[in-house]
């Protein structure tokens, strides 16, 4: 019975789909050029980032954005990978459509901006990634876990010959949270996301250089969360990577 409505909701999604493309023709959201969200050219003007910052401080420039000497004892995450800037319109507008708006292919230009970061640095290849989960409440309601769809995206292309290993179950949210950008306090964010975590399978993690995969951060309280969690349950080192870090003015 589940199957069954599981079937038809996908049905509708399609039709709705279809029924958009017929009204809004897919253009490319930087340029208006058609049959692409994002065109070649205007994916190319999107301007990386040339310097990492340590994640926690976010003051000091360090090398692939690993956590500074006077961050360390602050975090179990070993640094944080930012492959642009929220800034930027064309980014804010394609996370904000991807996520809200549903438009599942837009996880292919987005995951590239990932890729090339991952690409450009000098960060050791991850032995596991891990997209952040959602609550699966969240889940149904979205349809998908953005962060998977980036993840899925851009593993395949990480290695050419070899396929990096993905888990999407082996961390998990047993908790349901607030959307973090509902709240605007650092400490509110922090304790909404606090125990939201949990890993199911420690021996899946033991002694491995794991991956984080998500769309944006803004405090960071979700990765160094996760972080923590697989710290804890025996991961070797845990680096993440995001499309984009949005400003948080009030730290
Ligand atoms: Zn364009
Ligand atoms: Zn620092």
């Amino acid at each position: 019975m589940k199957k069954l409505w599981i079937k038809i909701i996908f049905s509708l999604r399609k039709i709705r789909l279809a029924v958009l493309d017929v009204f809004f023709p897919i253009s490319c959201l930087g340029c208006g050029t058609p049959d692409n969200w994002l065109c070649e050219s205007c994916q190319r003007k999107i301007k990386r980032r040339d310097q990492q910052l340590c994640p926690v401080c976010e003051k000091n420039i360090t090398p692939d954005g690993q956590v500074c000497f006077a961050c360390k004892k602050k975090t179990s995450l070993t640094g944080l990978l930012v492959a642009t800037s929220y800034q930027q319109p064309l980014i804010s507008k394609t996370v904000h459509l991807f996520k809200y708006r549903f438009l599942a292919e837009l996880a292919r230009p987005l995951a590239e901006l990932i890729l090339q970061a991952i690409q450009t640095c000098e960060l050791p290849l991850p032995e596991l990634i891990i997209p952040i989960p959602l609550h699966p409440r969240r889940l149904r309601w979205r349809g998908f876990n953005q962060a998977t769809l980036l993840t899925e995206e851009m593993a395949d292309k990480l290695l050419p010959d070899a396929k990096l290993e993905i888990s999407t179950d082996t961390l998990i949210r047993q908790r349901y949270t607030l959307p973090q950008m509902t709240l605007k306090d650092h400490r509110q964010r922090n304790a909404n996301i606090q125990n939201a975590f949990v890993v199911t399978d420690a021996a899946k993690i033991k002694n491995k250089r794991i991956l984080l995969i998500d769309d944006i951060t803004t405090t960071g309280s979700t990765i160094f969360e996760c972080a923590r969690v697989l710290k804890k349950a025996g991961a070797k080192e845990i680096y993440g990577a995001v499309i984009a870090r949005q400003e948080y003015k009030q730290k």
